[in-house]
This record gives structure tokens, C-alpha cells and sequence, in this order.
């Protein structure tokens, strides 16, 4: 995402210069950006690396910090702007900093909203903070929805390229190695997300976050499998309208909607030639091989801590695959357990939602240990 941004920001189609920068382990990119985006401050959210990066900015005038408070800092420096892209739980705090400053927060970290979308959504509303959502589902319902005359929208409609196993069996499932399950038909992104996409729990974390993005309960939100993934998402108004918006699968086209937003800016992402595309083709998500979605809407309707716990325990999951310990089914056997085994109380505040985290990973991590 950071990469994408900066292309972007070095065309010059745009206003904005860049206040700071964060990675989370590359400092060779993150130094490499920060110098050529002339960045006021560079942060590294893992600490070992502080050194690495220290050397990497000597004498170019460019501070920098290491792990989660730097991080912060990065988030409450005065930028109009702020691209939230940090991958997991982590993302939480920094990305609530800007809020509170009444940031525009352009957001491609789902675990905000997911761990914690009331407490956040009220935040933004209290500190006026607009959030932009990045992600191509969510930024193809923002561009679509009327958000001036909500009752006229009947539901929402969530497209999922199905992933790469969305034609397998689950036997074959159960084997499927860590390549296999990275490797994404249409896009290209890291192996957490990755990995989501393979099971759909991916799918399910964006229906949590839709109904708090947009005025929609869980039943208003579909989710329909569309391979090509050309259609990002659709609103279904009550006269009948369907409103879609479609796009090359490329980043770039709705962090330009956001960087430009309300206004739009050029962007270099590939026309679609819909006669060269010809067809589209659409089927229903298959709940019993992947279950992640419906345990996800089972998440969303029981609210309180569920979903929080379901995102917890997923990470983990996820970690367990990524290092062998567990196969690719036992990801969301993993995050079923934890919720049955978690209770349904209410979240108040930030430092709940971090408790409630912090105990659903430590039972993820258990029931990874027992299936290793
Ligand atoms: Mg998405």
C-alpha cells in the first residue's frame, strides 16, 4: 500500500508531500522512500531494526523511531492524510491517533473496524474525521452509495474472487501446501491476506466491516463469488437499481479515489476494455467448504466482543499455517474453537478490546498447539 501511494504521489497529480513514513521489518525500502519522498519523520515497527534504520538516514536531516510508539508518533504527525495500511491488530492505535486529530484516514488495515468499529466509528464522528476505506470492496460501495439518502439502499453486495482454492475439494484443501494457498488468481498481496482470500475469512472480516462503514446490518450484506474481479462491489437500491463500480484489479485506482477524494485525480491503473473481457461470471459462496464466512456474519449479529475474538484467533490461525504447525482446514477450526470457547460480553474500551485480543490469542494459540 505504501508502495502504491508513493507511486502515485511521484506523478504529481496530487498536492500532498509526505510528513512520515512507517514499515514494519523492511528498512532498505523504508529508508529508500523516505529519502526520495522527503519524509520529516521514518518509523520501523520492529524495534531490532532501529539501528539498521538510524544508519540507512544518517546525515539526511530525516528522524526516526522504532516499534509501536513510533508508529504513533508517525500517525499524530500534522499530515491532512493518512494512508492506514499496517497489517493486523497493530494497525489499531496508530490508526485511532489519526482519527483523533481529525485526520482523513484513508483505511486498508481491516482489523480497526473489526476489533473495534463502534468505539472507532464514534471517535471519527466525534473528532470529525472522515475515513476513506481503501479496500476494493468497501472504496466500490463508498463511490456508489448514497450516503444522502440511505433509506433508498436495500442492500449491499460484496464481490470475492473465491480465492485460489474456490474449485478444489476439501480433501485436497487439507493438503494444500503454503504455496498453493498464497498464490491469489487476481491480486498480489502479502501472505496474511493471502491466506484470508484462500479461506474467505477475508470475506468475512469485510462484512463486519461494512456495517460499520456504511448504514447496513449484517442481513443487508450479500456476498456474491465473481473470479474475474472486475466488479469490486454493488448497492441494491429499493426501486430495483443495482449501482456497481468496476475497475482493473490495481490499488492504485482507489487510493487515488481517496487521495483525491472528494475531487478525482488521474491514475495510471489499466483501462478496462470490457470487449476484450466479454464475459463476467458470478455463483454462490460455498458455505460448507468455507465456512469462515458464515462463522464471520455468526460474529457480526452475536457483536460485542465476538468479532474481536474472531480476528484474534484467526491471526493466530493463520501464523500456525504460515509456520507448518497446522494444516490449511484447521485455520478456521481454530477460530471456531475460540469463539465457542470465549464468552459474548460487550467491549467499552480500547484497552477491553486489547485484553479480549490478547486472550483469544493466547486460546488460538493453544488449540494451534493441540491439532500441531
Ligand atoms: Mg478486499
Amino acid at each position: 500500500m505504501g508502495e502504491s501511494t508513493c507511486d502515485l504521489l511521484r506523478r504529481g497529480n496530487c498536492a500532498y508531500r509526505v510528513e512520515a513514513l512507517t514499515a514494519h521489518t523492511n528498512v532498505d525500502a523504508l529508508a529508500r522512500l523516505a529519502i526520495e519522498m522527503k519524509a520529516g519523520f521514518a518509523a520501523i515497527g520492529d524495534p531490532s531494526r532501529y539501528g539498521a534504520l538510524r544508519d540507512a538516514l544518517a546525515g539526511t536531516g530525516i528522524a526516526c523511531g522504532a516499534g509501536p510508539d513510533s508508529l504513533d508518533e508517525a500517525a499524530q504527525r500534522p499530515a491532512d492524510w493518512v494512508m492506514s495500511a499496517i497489517v493486523g491488530a497493530a494497525g489499531l492505535s496508530p490508526t485511532l491517533s489519526a482519527i483523533r486529530r481529525g485526520a482523513i484516514v484513508a483505511l486498508a488495515n481491516k482489523e480497526t473496524l473489526v476489533c473495534a468499529g463502534d468505539l472507532v466509528m464514534a471517535e471519527a464522528r466525534r473528532h470529525k474525521s472522515v475515513i476513506l476505506p481503501v479496500d476494493s470492496e468497501h472504496n466500490a460501495i463508498h463511490q456508489v452509495f448514497d450516503f444522502e439518502r440511505p433509506e433508498g439502499v436495500e442492500k449491499i453486495i460484496l464481490t470475492a474472487s473465491g480465492g485460489p482454492f474456490r474449485l478444489w475439494s476439501e480433501e485436497d484443501m487439507a493438503k494444500a501446501t503454503l504455496a498453493e494457498a498464497i498464490a491469489h488468481p487476481n491480486w498480489s498481496m502479502g501472505d496474511k491476506i493471502s491466506i484470508d482470500s484462500a479461506t474467505l475469512m477475508n470475506k468475512g472480516l469485510e462484512l463486519i466491516e461494512a456495517c460499520h462503514l456504511f448504514p447496513v446490518n449484517e442481513d443487508q450484506v450479500d456476498v456474491v463469488v465473481h473470479p474475474e474481479s472486475i466488479i469490486h462491489s454493488l448497492v441494491s437500491y429499493v426501486d430495483g437499481s443495482v449501482l456497481a463500480q468496476l475497475g482493473s484489479p490495481d490499488m492504485r485506482t482507489p487510493i487515488a479515489y481517496t487521495l483525491a477524494w472528494p475531487e478525482r485525480m488521474a491514475g495510471p491503473s489499466p483501462r478496462l476494455d470490457l470487449i476484450q473481457i466479454a464475459k463476467l461470471t458470478f455463483e454462490a459462496p460455498d458455505n460448507k467448504r468455507f465456512p469462515a464466512l458464515s462463522l464471520a456474519r455468526q460474529a457480526q449479529r452475536s457483536g460485542g466482543q465476538a468479532p474481536a475474538i474472531l480476528n484474534a484467533a484467526n491471526e493466530v490461525a493463520v501464523r500456525g499455517f504460515l509456520d507448518g504447525a497446522i494444516n490449511f482446514l484447521d485455520i478456521v477450526t481454530v477460530v471456531h474453537l475460540t469463539l465457542d470457547q470465549m464468552g459474548q460480553g460487550s467491549i467499552g474500551s480500547l484497552e477491553e478490546v486489547n485484553e479480549i485480543d490478547a486472550e483469544a490469542r493466547s486460546r488460538a494459540a493453544q488449540f494451534v498447539q493441540n491439532r500441531a
